[in-house]
């Protein structure tokens, strides 16, 4: 099976009264992401790209928002449980890339935190994790802080099965 890619995409809109969780990291804002779940797009787009390469649908598919149980849910155990179907199905991530498109806050302060979120669940090292942040130079809805993006994709290896 050698490798596989895998792409991921989403949005949140930016609404005052929400922790502003990003990356598995709550960062200090006036507003945050309004979601079913904590509304963690960066993780959002990560599960995506990580389904996407393991063949296995979507976020939405796997964690549907009319279930109550993923009310509120912080999206690292969406992304833990993520990990455990790719371990039974014997593909190990190799490289996760990122970009987050975020008019506000600055992203940049907080990258270093959401690697010691998401490495170690992920289970790569610290530069097998890209995250890059954008402003949306102020143009359209992103611009306005309406919305945050963010976009990943994500390489994976398959485990050779063990000879016995
Ligand atoms: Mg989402």
């Amino acid at each position: 099976m050698g490798t596989r890619i895998g792409l991921g995409y989403d949005i949140h809109r930016m609404v005052k009264g929400r922790v502003l969780c990003l990356g598995g990291v709550e960062i200090p804002h006036s507003a945050g992401l309004l979601g079913h779940s904590d509304g963690d797009a960066l993780i959002h787009a990560v599960i995506d790209a990580l389904l996407g390469a393991a063949g296995q649908g979507d976020i939405g598919r796997l964690f549907p928002d009319t279930d109550p149980r993923y009310r509120g849910i912080a999206s690292a155990e969406l992304l833990r449980g993520v990990m455990l179907r790719l371990r039974r199905k014997r593909l190990a991530v190799v490289h996760v890339d990122t970009v987050i498109l975020a008019q506000s806050p600055r992203i940049a302060p907080h990258v270093e935190a959401m690697k010691d979120a998401l490495c170690p669940i992920l289970s790569i090292p610290r530069d097998s994790l890209g995250i890059k942040a954008k402003t949306n130079e102020g143009l359209g809805l992103l611009g306005r802080e309406r919305a945050i993006a963010c976009w990943a994709v994500a390489l994976l290896r398959s485990r050779a099965a063990k000879k016995s």
